[in-house]
């Protein structure tokens, strides 16, 4: 698959952290909230689905898809919409978000309430793989979304999503064998995971853990006819992630140039 306008239209969600696009103030922005186990993401679009502006903060108010600390959750959602109605100069109204495959009814309410606490009407409540389809339009094979605490999957049989999972594995785990292995602090290994002078050293530490969730993978997909994985999420960013996942499985592997903000950018689009 080319993921030329993928690229295209995640470079511009990147930028539009640093940069606020043109919109029409007359016509309803398109609001997604990724409220994530590393990070809680906020992406504006218009209703075309340019992006406009996008905010984010690192934050461990959520484990294992599962909302801790509620009010710490509201705060920062708070604190991102008011730093995009600043830079807009307008109200943000409703928001679309999405909860990792499989989040069951009470725990999907708690991700609207803290939403709603901090002063947007959630209109959509959707899955995260499934959100990240909206970017990839993928119509055959398996999306992959391996955040910082949950790893999920949705496989897509003719454009429709047939099966989805939910595992509790992500890039703390990668974070943690590094920890281990540099004997530094979980903050540390963080920065040595993200540092690209350090990626063939970091590759090396955690390949062990990749080919963990490859298999995790493996099994999820063993009963369907799956012949290609599209990798999103954070933890994809690791350069030769794909290659160690193509290499465990046997399927033809790929993921975007930006894999952390499709999901995020999918969900605005479901706005
Ligand atoms: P989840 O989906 O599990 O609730 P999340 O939404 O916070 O979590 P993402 O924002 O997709 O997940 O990804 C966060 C993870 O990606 C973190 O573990 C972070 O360390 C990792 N990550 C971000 N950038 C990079 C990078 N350049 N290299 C390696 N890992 C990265």
């Amino acid at each position: 698959m080319d993921f030329t306008q993928v690229d295209h239209i995640v470079s511009q969600v990147e930028k539009s952290i640093y940069e606020t696009f043109p919109f029409d103030p007359k016509s309803e922005l398109l609001i997604g909230v990724d409220l994530g186990t590393a990070y809680v993401v906020m992406v504006v679009l218009d209703q075309k689905n340019n992006p406009i502006a996008c905010e984010m903060e690192f934050a461990q108010v959520v484990k294992d898809g599962l909302v801790v600390d509620y009010i710490g959750a509201t705060q920062i959602v708070r604190r991102l919409k008011e730093k995009l109605e600043q830079r807009l100069g307008q109200s943000l109204l409703r928001a679309a978000i999405a909860v990792p495959p499989g989040t069951g009814a009470k725990d999907s309410q708690t991700h609207r309430y803290v939403v709603e606490g901090a002063g947007l009407e959630v209109i959509s409540i959707l899955d995260e793989p499934t959100a990240a389809n909206a970017v990839l339009q993928v119509n055959n094979g398996v999306i992959v979304d391996i955040g910082g605490g949950t790893t999920g999957l949705s496989i897509i049989k003719n454009g429709e999503v047939i099966y989805t999972a939910d595992e509790a594995t992500g890039g703390t785990h990668l974070s943690l064998v590094l920890a281990g292995n540099y004997r530094v602090k979980f903050e540390e290994a963080e920065n040595i995971k993200k540092d690209p002078a350090q990626k063939k050293e970091v590759l090396a530490v955690v390949r062990p853990v990749i080919q963990k969730m490859a298999s995790i993978i493996e099994t999820h997909i063993a009963d369907f006819d799956v012949d290609r994985i599209y990798l999103v999420g954070g933890t994809c960013c690791l350069e030769g992630f794909e290659d160690v996942v193509e290499k465990e499985i046997g399927i033809a592997t790929q993921k975007p140039h930006n894999p952390f903000l499709v999901t995020p950018l999918g969900i605005a689009m479901n706005c």
